[in-house]
């Protein structure tokens, strides 16, 4: 049996008998990863319309909450509720009442230190190197993020029941988003972190330093010179862990707050496939230590859901030095593919690098934690689909997760089911 995500849209848009009478058709799904907080997404990403929904040709997520939460405002810190909730719709509510006493379950999907957040936002907030906000994102080492989650989980689990929940933007900031910044992923130099990397005996304005010189560098093409000092210097290095470090006590300090008072509460990990996950502050040796399950996202077709192609049109502009910046990223991430740019444009990675990633996964992650691999269920064919669900079953996964319900086509539920009756 497997998992797929639903948004609030879906919900909303839909209907419930509707959704879930699609999902038959699919012949395996028995749980349901409901999306509490929207990130700021295009829904379908990148390009497209909604297949199947009745309302919206296109949405875009806001970063907003989408449950109904007594008392929600009251932290240091808070989300902005979405409007459709004040307007009296409760997505999640909707599913909890077709699904409870069935054999399906829900695991609300909850994005953590990404979103429309409000309140004492100057104390909290990633800064990057040049000492900038970064818009939307919240710091691991800030000093009221924890309390803001221990709030909406204690009242998550007051209101809805639940007891397991998908935790998601558990990292820094990658290089995508609205437009391509590669600065997000030199963060976070805000006073809490900069005090704790002292503490280490960090030298902040050495590391400040090398990162300009890398910015340098990549300007010049540099780019086989950055991969060195990536991944061998010390400083680096040691810069690395500390994020590592970082995102690890966070969680760890996130499970004993909500726990305090009803040690019941479970957080399931979603995470950066192994090539990128080190560089974003995820360490999955130690934060499955703190979690039984988890799942990340071999899309191949897709980079493994980094945007490859962003990073690389952001720095080179003649062919030639695309060829050369690409080749330098998968020796960055250790990415064993001999393709050139052109040929990852128009394919993305070789399947091969579905079970290359879940094998990793499995390698790196504690003995007996469940792995869910993502499977890219939008903006492929059929065919494609199902050789990264065959080449899934085949790796070290426990079961698959399909991204997502409401940007996949009737003939993806389609061939899913149909491979699903023929066992
Ligand atoms: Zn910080």
């Amino acid at each position: 049996m497997s998992g797929i995500h639903l948004h609030p849209h879906d919900i909303l848009d839909e209907g419930t008998d509707s959704i879930l009478n699609r999902l038959a058709k699919m012949g395996e799904i028995d749980r349901l990863f409901v999306e509490v907080n929207t990130i700021f997404e295009r829904n379908p990403y990148p390009v497209g319309n909604l297949p199947h929904n009745p309302v919206h040709d296109v949405v875009m997520g806001t970063g907003t909450l989408h449950v109904k939460l007594d008392d929600h405002q009251q932290g240091a810190l808070y989300q902005r509720v979405d409007p459709t909730i004040l307007e009296g719709h409760d997505p999640l509510m909707l599913i909890k009442q077709k699904t409870d006493g069935t054999g399906i379950k829900v695991i609300p999907w909850v994005n953590i230190l990404n979103g429309d957040f409000a309140g004492n936002l100057n104390d909290n907030m990633v800064v990057n190197f040049h000492g900038d906000p970064v818009e939307h994102w919240l710091c691991p080492n800030a000093p009221d993020v924890v309390e803001l989650w221990k709030n909406t989980f204690s009242r998550l689990q007051q209101t809805y029941g639940y007891d397991t929940y998908l935790i998601d933007r558990i990292r820094f900031p990658d290089w995508a988003g609205k437009s391509v910044n590669p600065s997000g992923l030199f963060t976070c130099f805000c006073p809490h972190c900069q005090q704790k990397m002292r503490k280490q005996n960090i030298d902040i304005e050495k590391l400040i330093a090398t990162l300009n010189q890398l910015v340098i560098l990549l300007h010049q093409d540099q780019y086989e010179t950055v991969v060195d000092y990536l991944l061998h210097d010390p400083l680096i290095k040691q810069w690395q862990q500390f994020r590592q470090q970082s995102i690890t006590h966070f969680v760890s300090a996130l499970l004993h707050d909500v726990n305090q008072s009803n040690g019941s509460l479970k957080l399931w990990l979603d995470l950066w496939p192994p090539a990128y996950s080190w560089i974003l502050g995820q360490n999955y040796t130690e934060l499955t230590k703190l979690s039984p399950a988890l799942k990340h996202f071999p899309y191949h077709k897709l980079g493994g859901g980094a945007d490859v192609q962003g990073l690389i049109e952001f720095f080179a502009t003649a062919p030639e030095q695309k060829e050369i910046a690409f080749k330098a990223f998968l020796r960055l991430f250790k990415l064993p593919y001999d393709i050139s740019y052109q040929q990852f444009k128009q394919q993305g990675f070789p399947i091969a690098f579905v079970k290359h990633q879940n094998d990793i996964v499995r390698q790196h992650s504690q003995p007996g934690t469940f792995i869910f691999s993502g499977i890219q269920m939008w903006n492929i064919d059929p065919q494609n689909l199902l050789d990264a669900v065959n080449a899934a079953k085949l790796s070290a996964c426990d079961d698959l997760l399909y991204y997502c319900y409401g940007w996949a086509t009737e003939e993806l539920f389609a061939a899913v089911g149909q491979q699903s009756r023929n066992g």
